[in-house]
């Protein structure tokens, strides 16, 4: 272990009361925007009840049992240390998530949560799993199979609470290919569907929304308050809508800001996952913002289809760029990253797609469906031929 890292271990400890009585920290695994996670030991494990009730308990208030559970092997957790600079009301929601998740397939459970003055810790089973960067590269379309049905294991769970998860990509499914299971993991960014949303043009029927677009006046806050028009006459009010989560994974009404945000965002994601094995880059879309990711988009769905994708939530979308008329197949996206764009004297491809990997790009067009109401569900993916032939 890092000697830097070993300090900054023993400084959480000195700081963060009580907490060596109960874990042995090991080594730092994780540090992102909002928080740093250690591997620890659970000396207690077993000793104690969890008696996890939402609030945060006072770990210098707790004392350790008079007998000392005696397991031969060393039980693991996941520290997660959260950045004191986030909101409570964030720590509160993501923890709150966790706890309904509790008992839901593939999703990571909280083990319980402490406090100290302002640092709040969750405790997560330890996950062992490798990094995405070690093995996406020599995926099989079998391997990727049960590699979706454990991720839309957790996604069917988490959507059926009614719960967007808003930050899906690899290093928030920790998963293991040696046992082809994986937990989805981060709830730093999840919300409940329907929270913070606004009307928006994207749930009406389309007679309904083509009505509204021709000339009526849709005042609901965050609509369009006229028809939608070229930018320099466009007096509509700015919008405002949620786009967290990360570069390169959102949807593209997260893009357009849609106001009425779904479960859909999810699978829009786990699609660029599925992308990202059948091309072999990561990461595939690589933009510097949300205007970049647009024209990322467009340059493999063409402008039509993401004129389609704005009108349906009150948007224009234009551009000046005119090589990205119609978009590329996906196969040609799929040839051209894995060197297997050459053809020979009769214009056949040398190297051919194998008929499973053919087989991957029909289900990821499933997935990078630009309309969020025809995007597949992950219930439905678990009963795609595509997910159910996995382990056969
Ligand atoms: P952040 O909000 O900072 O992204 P995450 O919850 O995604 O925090 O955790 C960051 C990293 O820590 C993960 O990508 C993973 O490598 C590691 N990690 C998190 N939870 C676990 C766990 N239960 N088991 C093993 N590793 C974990
Ligand atoms: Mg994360």
């Amino acid at each position: 272990v890092d000697e830097a890292v070993v300090e900054e271990m023993q400084r959480f400890q000195a700081q963060f009361k009580g907490i060596a009585q109960r874990y042995r920290l090991i080594n730092r695994i994780g540090e992102g925007t909002f928080s740093t996670v250690y591997k620890a030991e659970d000396l207690f494990y077993n000793s104690y009840r969890n008696d996890w009730d939402v609030q945060a308990k006072d770990l210098a208030k707790w004392t350790p049992p008079k007998r000392r559970h005696r397991s031969t092997t060393p039980h693991y957790v996941a520290i997660k240390k959260i950045y004191a600079t986030s909101s409570p009301h964030r720590i509160l929601n993501e923890l709150e998530l966790l706890h309904d998740l509790r008992d839901s397939d593939s999703v990571c459970p909280l083990i319980t949560a402490f406090r100290h003055q302002d640092q709040v810790i969750a405790i997560l089973p330890y996950f062992q799993h490798l990094d995405f960067r070690e093995y996406y590269r020599e995926m099989t379309v079998s391997n990727m199979r049960l590699y979706f049905q454990s991720l839309f294991t957790a996604l069917r769970a988490v959507h059926s609470q009614g719960i967007l998860h808003r930050d899906i990509k690899p290093t928030n499914f920790l998963y293991s290919p040696l046992h082809n299971r994986g937990v989805l993991v981060d709830f730093g960014l999840a919300e409940r569907q329907g929270y913070d949303t606004f009307p928006c043009l994207c749930e009406l029927s389309e007679a309904d929304r083509q009505r509204r677009i021709e000339g009526s006046v849709y005042a609901a806050r965050g609509g369009p308050d006229t028809a939608p028009s070229y930018p320099k006459t466009d007096n509509r009010p700015g919008r405002r809508a949620n786009r967290a989560g990360t570069r390169g994974f959102r949807a593209p009404e997260v893009l357009l800001k849609c106001t009425a945000q779904t479960t859909a965002i999810d699978m829009w994601s786990a699609g660029v996952i599925l992308l990202t094995m059948l091309t072999k880059r990561f990461p595939f879309f690589h933009s510097a913002d949300d205007v970049d990711a647009l024209l990322e988009l467009t340059y493999v769905f063409g402008k039509r289809r993401m004129r389609e994708a704005a009108i349906l939530h009150g948007q224009v979308f234009q551009t000046n760029i005119p090589s990205y008329d119609s978009g590329i197949r996906l196969e040609r996206v799929v040839r051209w990253s894995t060197a297997r764009s050459e053809r020979d004297a009769n214009k056949n491809y040398v190297q051919a797609l194998s008929d499973d990997e053919v087989e991957a790009i029909r289900f990821l067009e499933l997935l990078l469906e630009c309309d969020p109401d025809k995007r597949i569900t992950a219930k439905e993916a678990l009963r795609h031929p595509f997910i159910t032939a996995a382990g056969k």
